[in-house]
């Protein structure tokens, strides 16, 4: 089974960090890593800037511990032109150790350096205060927009910590996502069913082909089924949807391997989005990979900058993969759209979030006990 870990090669400590807790669990878990201590900010060897991307295969090999100087938590940049689900992120790190041909991180970052932050304290402090706010609203929060959620978490142990934490908090869920199948560290806590461990999947070539260093389906569907065992709810996320030769039986392929590994009752949710990407992205997955070819289809650009698939492209996709989905999935799982319009939710699914209250509630319900949707 890969590790994502095992690829780091050597670890930097900023020297503001070198006591932190955090930090020192980590060091006691890379016994065999060399460690360098960094002064100021000078980061040895790699350049940022425009041309970062160059430096990208390198920089996933350095793992930089420091502290996080802003905040760590942040609403999920959804658009107002597309259907969003108001996802609140906690900002855990930058880049990822895994490479992902479609990974918009490399048109994102300006910066290499695969990085984790150890001032875990600030983070839960932020994390409790911002929950006791509002003490009446509902929250759904994951880790990462800039980084690799749990593709660390035999080093850092940070998915252990959360879910000690999250177990408290009346007012909110976490989830967990990954493409890894790491999660031994989860075995043992007690998350009182507040943590949902979500994987992406995709068809099997995709997942072998423009996923690298990622678990295999075999090895994430087997990961899932272990956390239900657990007592942990579960989520998938079927994105980036992406169009290839026998695009049609490799979805279904992994449908079919998903439902009959993990129960359904224990999925709160399933999300479907097609591929879409910044523009710049396309070249910098051309230098990267150039033996991959789906950035080379049709694409028009959205009403939030980036390029997807024609409309009826898209949907012919969706009613396929939804409902196959559909005949599987309990009637308590949500299923729906990452960032789509209203017109594609009415194609595909025949009613609109409003419909049912809007997406954030639908969400709600599916872990809080609820209602059908479907
Ligand atoms: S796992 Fe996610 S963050 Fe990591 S390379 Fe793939 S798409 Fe990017």
């Amino acid at each position: 089974m890969i590790n994502p870990a095992r690829y780091i090669q050597k670890i930097f400590i900023a020297e503001d960090c070198r006591d932190l807790p955090h930090t020192a669990r980590i060091l006691k878990r890379a016994a065999n890593i060399p460690v360098q201590e960094i002064k100021g900010h000078q980061l040895p060897g790699l350049s940022t800037g425009d041309h970062y991307h160059h430096q990208l295969t390198a920089g996933k090999r350095n793992l930089l511990l420091c502290r996080n100087q802003g905040h760590f938590l942040k609403p999920c940049p959804g658009t107002r032109e597309y259907r969003c689900c108001e996802y609140q992120i906690l900002n855990i790190g930058m880049n990822c150790p895994m490479d992902c041909v479609y990974c918009i991180l490399q048109a994102y970052l300006n910066n290499p350096w695969l990085t984790f932050f150890v001032n875990t304290e600030d983070l839960l402090i932020e994390l409790k205060g911002f929950l006791a706010a509002e003490p009446q609203r509902f929250w759904r929060i994951g880790t990462g927009e800039f980084t690799y959620r749990m593709a660390l978490d035999q080093l850092t142990g940070l998915g252990a910590i959360l879910s000690e934490f999250m177990a408290d908090q009346t007012n909110a869920v976490l989830e967990l996502k990954t493409k890894s199948a790491m999660i031994d560290n989860l075995a043992n806590v007690d998350h009182k069913g507040r943590t949902i461990m979500a994987w992406s999947l995709n068809s099997p070539a995709i997942m072998q082909k423009e996923e690298l260093r990622t678990a295999t389906l075999d090895e994430r569907l087997a990961a899932a089924a272990r956390c239900a065992a657990w007592g942990y709810k579960l989520a998938f996320h079927f994105d980036p949807i992406i169009y290839h030769q026998g695009w049609r039986q490799g979805y279904a392929e992994t449908i079919e391997r998903l439902f009959a590994t993990v129960p359904a009752s224990q999925i709160v949710w399933i999300s479907m989005g097609a591929l879409r990407f910044l523009p710049t992205l396309k070249q910098i997955a051309a230098d990267r990979f150039p033996n991959s070819s789906f950035f080379f289809e049709e694409f028009v650009m959205g009403l939030d900058g980036k390029n997807r698939y024609f409309r009826p492209h898209r949907v012919e996709m969706y009613k396929y993969i939804y409902n196959l989905l559909q005949a599987k999935a309990s009637p308590e799982t949500c299923i729906y759209f990452c960032m789509e319009s209203d017109e594609i939710w009415q194609e595909v699914m025949g009613f609109t979030p409003e419909e049912h209250g809007g997406l954030p509630a639908m969400l709600e319900r599916t872990v809080s006990g609820g209602v059908e949707q479907k």
